[in-house]
């Protein structure tokens, strides 16, 4: 039997994540993030669930070839753009649009010989400071773009760097509008903070992630619950071994847990080589046979403890879940997990080991 730990991806969940998400702003296109192996849940797994987007957003030629592999025909969008002039023939020959964020990439398209015109994204840094042209030269790029005769259509687009904050995205709002006034075009802007905090940004193309994977992007503020999201992923695993603590014993390595009287514990087959963070201190919320209890001590690479005095009825064979929904329908936040470990839900989710089995579900 191979060791019991299973991740399971909710199809359902996902297409109704994505109608949430849509319901916030009906008028847009919705792209799709899969980036990072759909948030490490995996695009061949989340593809059935998130057909109903407009297009796909990712970052890798691979990504995208398997979306286009996956039977995949409307828009697939490369968030970073290309790397290298090569990767602009795979751009034609698997129809990608793709982000334009420097005069490196306006130079290979330039240089790249195509009878068919390419639609690109032209992104705006509006101070985030990580990708794109600062706006004293964004029409300069524009007008360079524009002027070649390998470019069809150019959209505009800038990423927030605090979406969850009124005053962030207002400023940024305001360079992105002085940035693209009058020139023509299709605008992108907002990720899933902002398409749930935001709703009235005028985007007309939305590009949420998180949120479509069942996590509040402004957690903890708001919870999925409060956004009408569910987990599209449960990470469970089961008790193998079960000991009897009388007080002063101790739990896992550095001892750093100390019953203070006698009490069950239930080691669980997840450890850090799974993808739990090691950082989660005693007390993490879990789920023993659907019922909320705690870690104990210091998580291993293969095990974790879990105190089974709140579950008398649970053993060895008891299921834990470590995050998402119980076998009793209860569900234990991705976010708040991640919280205590001191991270965000989109860690955990793309640090989910290979080494764990995954199953889809409706
Ligand atoms: C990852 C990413 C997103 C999605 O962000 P979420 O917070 O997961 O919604 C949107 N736009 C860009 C450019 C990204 O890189």
């Amino acid at each position: 039997m191979p060791r019991p730990i299973q991740a399971t991806i909710h199809t359902q969940a996902l297409v109704d994540n994505l109608n949430r998400v849509r319901s916030h702003v009906p008028d847009a296109r919705i792209w799709a993030v899969v980036k990072a192996n759909a948030y490490g849940h995996g695009i061949d797994r989340v593809f059935a669930g998130l057909r109903g987007a407009d297009g796909f957003a990712l970052l890798d030629l691979a990504e995208a070839q398997r979306v286009r592999d996956l039977g995949w025909r409307g828009p697939v969008l490369l968030l970073e753009g290309v790397f290298e002039q090569r990767d602009l023939e795979l751009c034609s020959r698997l129809d990608l649009w793709h982000t334009v964020h420097c005069e490196q990439q306006i130079d290979m398209l330039a240089a790249h010989k195509t009878n068919l015109p390419q639609r690109v994204f032209l992104k705006l840094n509006s101070g985030m400071n990580r990708l794109g042209f600062v706006p004293a030269q964004y029409r300069s790029a524009w007008t360079r773009l524009n002027a070649l005769p390998q470019v069809d259509e150019i959209s505009h687009m800038t990423h927030f760097s605090d979406a969850d904050g009124v005053p962030g995205v207002q400023k940024q709002m305001a360079v992105f509008d002085a940035a693209t006034r009058d020139l023509p075009g299709e605008r992108s802007v907002s990720n899933s903070a902002a398409v749930l905090r935001h709703d009235g940004l005028a985007s007309d193309w939305v590009r949420p992630g998180i949120a479509v994977y069942g996590s509040a992007p402004d957690y903890p503020e708001h919870t999925a619950a409060h956004w009408g999201l569910q987990p599209t992923m449960t990470l469970e695993a089961k008790i193998i071994a079960v000991q009897n603590l009388l007080p002063g014993d101790t739990v896992g390595y550095g001892s750093s847990f100390v019953a203070d009287a006698p009490m069950r514990v239930g080691t669980v087959a997840c450890g850090y080589a799974d993808g739990y963070p090691r950082t989660c201190p005693t007390g993490t919320p879990v789920l023993v046979d659907g019922l909320r209890s705690r870690t104990l001590g210091r998580v291993s690479m293969d095990m974790l403890s879990v105190d089974l005095t709140p579950v008398p009825q649970a053993g060895q064979g008891s299921s834990v879940t470590l995050w998402g929904r119980a076998g009793n329908g209860h569900v234990l936040d991705i976010d708040e997990v991640a919280a205590q470990a001191g991270t965000l839900s989109y860690e955990l989710m793309c640090a989910l080991a290979a080494r764990v089995p995954v199953e889809v579900s409706e």
